[in-house]
């Protein structure tokens, strides 16, 4: 994008919580040691309470997954900061119902280390953890940025996430919707005007590495190769892609209401 300045210093961006302190509870995929988790919960501590209840490992790519089969451990290893041995979701769901000593108003998932566009939402642990909140009844943000690169800076997705907070907190969602923030890992997206897309496309391809191991057997690894996406005007890729913050409102009613009169044509 062509950075605007005055963006940067647009007010709705600075206001700070005046009618009580915001309460958050910030979790993700990449483990509660990960460098995004612990930019975002400093930058959101300057506007509101926060606790952090995060896997101990990297969970990325669990999906929506709960851990049924096993009991989970907990480890608070410092004040308001857990480490779980499980998924993101169980991670929200053990920070609402037992860690926490307050009930958020607010859960914030990230900030993932690389991209959540398109199609991918559909494998994220960290987009997940915003749904199990959602379901819940509590606003959710998943975040983030858009580069897998170890030395990657997440001070302008943290400094974002903690304009967008008092805004969400302010505004409501609405029901059944959380928000899927992208974040560009260069340029300087806080001088462009966040873009609110939808949805994009992946373009699958050729993705699975088939070789023998060591000891002569066939092994298989998925997503070995670099995947683009679709180019489409007003989607999540197309707006990181231009330099600018993606917002795309999802919710987790996956009903195609548009295909319910074509099934009802059928004759079952
Ligand atoms: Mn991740």
């Amino acid at each position: 994008c062509r950075p605007d300045i005055r963006a940067a210093e647009d007010p709705r961006f600075s206001r700070s919580i005046q009618d009580g302190f915001m309460k958050i509870l910030i979790t993700n995929d990449d483990s509660v040691y990960a460098p995004g988790i612990k930019a975002l919960a400093a930058a959101l501590s300057k506007v509101a309470q926060i606790a952090v209840v995060a896997p101990d490992r990297e969970r990325s790519a669990v999906s929506h997954a709960l851990t049924l089969h096993h009991p989970l451990r907990a480890v608070k290893i410092a004040p308001g900061r857990y480490s779980v041995d499980g998924t993101p979701t169980d991670c929200v769901n053990l920070g609402i119902h037992s860690l926490l000593d307050f009930h958020p108003d607010l859960v914030f998932s990230g900030i993932n280390r690389g991209a959540n566009l398109g199609d991918d939402v559909t494998y994220s642990g960290t987009v997940a953890a915003a749904m199990e909140a959602t379901l819940m009844g509590i606003p959710a943000v998943a975040i983030s940025l858009a580069s897998l690169d170890d030395a990657a800076d997440y001070a302008n997705a943290a400094v974002f996430a903690a304009r967008l907070a008092p805004l969400v907190m302010k505004n409501g969602l609405p029901r059944g919707t959380f928000l899927n923030v992208n974040v560009p890992a260069s340029g300087n997206p806080l001088a462009c005007p966040p873009l609110v897309t939808v949805q994009g496309k992946r373009r699958y391809e050729g993705t699975i590495v088939d070789k023998v191991d060591p000891r002569g057997r066939s092994y298989y690894w998925i997503g070995a190769a670099d995947l683009d996406f679709h180019d489409v005007e007003g989607s999540d890729f197309a707006a990181v892609k231009r330099g600018h913050i993606s917002i795309t409102p999802l919710h987790l009613d996956m009903t195609n209401h548009q295909s319910i009169p074509l099934l009802n044509s059928w004759t079952f």
